[in-house]
């Protein structure tokens, strides 16, 4: 048994709200072998389960009465290289951002617009990690996880994970489906997102007019470093609440009342809302009760000013859903898992 099992873990370096819980045992998996020894022990003790990686995308709202294994594998290899076409395979404890940044050192393009998210490899496909009109799914070639009902590997190609917006297969069974490795398919010649948000905009200021994909990284790592929150100085975990995603009529009809309203259609014909700009307009931005608030920047992150309580920071987020709700007739579904 190489599995290093701990009883009574603070979880607050593990969450990157910084929130202060317990975690009825613990354990870091650093190969296959210590996720089956992990959820063999789980199943002997009757004791749940939950895998974490950064803890970017959690809330935990309760001491976690589970064993909580950390995925600290490591290991990114080269799969195959046609000259164009290069599959690249990492094991779920790696570091995205590390990761990202030894594809670039490759000279590898299609990770460049998810510069700088927090998290791990493994947790990436969970809600199809997007950011600046890139989505892990544009990339993807296919994962191998580990069924927890039958102790059986499986291997899932694109359309097996069912992505969606900030949604997967894997989201909709947390309980089922452990993420060991995921292969991303990348590629020699550079095919540049730049069409998002304010990042043609950044590189025209630094008068870079043919910028490859180190150029983009880099523009959105300054904006992203600009806008949001450090985990490592004020607790959050990134956009609180999804944008929704609503009927044209609706839209047609809060455009009507709010002529500001920033939303995009989409090509199913509904039209996404800018949830930041809502949650704004309602008054939120700045908000704090306590150590709980709403980021002075950027109202679609939720942060902990110290030692905020994950029931006070859902509290928080429930009293801006039902304001939301009143207000626009628009619902606002949280994006962090809940624990
Ligand atoms: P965790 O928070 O540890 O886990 C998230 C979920 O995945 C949990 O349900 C957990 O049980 C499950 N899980 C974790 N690892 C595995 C595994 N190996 N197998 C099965 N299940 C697993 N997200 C975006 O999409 N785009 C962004 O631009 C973005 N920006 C962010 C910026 C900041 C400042 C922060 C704090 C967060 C941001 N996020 C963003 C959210 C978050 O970083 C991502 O969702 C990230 O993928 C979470 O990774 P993690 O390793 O921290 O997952
Ligand atoms: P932003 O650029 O201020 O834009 C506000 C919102 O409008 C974004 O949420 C984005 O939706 C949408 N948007 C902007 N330009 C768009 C376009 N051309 N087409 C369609 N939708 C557009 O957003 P931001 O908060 O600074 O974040 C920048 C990017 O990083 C976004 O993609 C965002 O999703 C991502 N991000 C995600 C998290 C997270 O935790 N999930 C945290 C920080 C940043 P989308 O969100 O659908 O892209």
């Amino acid at each position: 048994m190489t599995l290093q099992l701990r009883a009574g873990v603070s979880l607050k370096p593990f969450n990157t709200f910084g929130v202060e819980v317990q975690a009825q045992a613990f354990a870091e998996a650093h190969n296959d072998e210590d996720v089956r020894e992990a959820l063999t022990f789980s199943v002997e003790h009757a004791l749940p389960l939950l895998v974490i990686g950064g803890g970017s995308n959690l809330l935990l709202t309760a001491h976690v009465q589970a064993l909580v294994l950390r995925m600290a594998t490591r290991g990114i290899r080269i799969l195959s290289d046609d000259g164009e076409q290069v599959i690249i395979e990492a094991e779920a404890g790696e570091g995205w951002h590390g990761f990202v940044l030894w594809t670039l050192e490759q000279g590898l393009s299609g990770l460049e617009n998810l510069s700088l998210i927090p998290g791990t490899v493994g947790a990436a496909p969970m809600q199809n990690i997007g950011a600046y009109g890139v989505e892990i799914k544009n990339i993807f070639h296919s994962l191998t996880a580990l069924d927890r009902q039958t102790g059986e590997l499986r291997d899932f190609t694109l359309s097996d994970c069912a992505f969606a917006y900030r949604d997967s297969v894997f989201k909709h069974h947390p309980d089922r489906w452990l993420i060991l490795r995921v292969r991303f398919g990348l590629s020699r010649t550079a095919r540049l997102h730049l069409e998002y948000g304010p990042v043609r905009q950044r590189l025209d200021e630094q008068g870079i007019s043919q910028p490859t994909p180190k150029d983009v990284s880099l523009a959105i790592c300054a904006i992203r470093r600009e806008k949001l929150p450090d985990p490592a100085v004020l607790g959050n975990a990134g956009s609180f609440f999804k944008n929704p995603l609503v009927a044209a009529s609706l839209a047609a009809d809060l455009k009507r009342e709010h002529p500001g309203l920033i939303s995009y259609p989409q090509a199913d014909g509904q039209v996404k809302l800018a949830a930041g700009w809502l949650i704004e307009q309602a008054g939120w931005k700045g908000f704090r009760d306590g150590d709980a608030g709403v980021h002075r920047l950027q109202s679609l992150v939720l942060v902990n000013y110290g030692s905020a309580t994950g029931l006070q920071l859902l509290d928080l987020a429930q009293r801006i859903q039902t304001d939301i709700a009143q207000r626009y007739q628009v619902t606002l579904d949280m994006e962090p898992n809940l624990y």
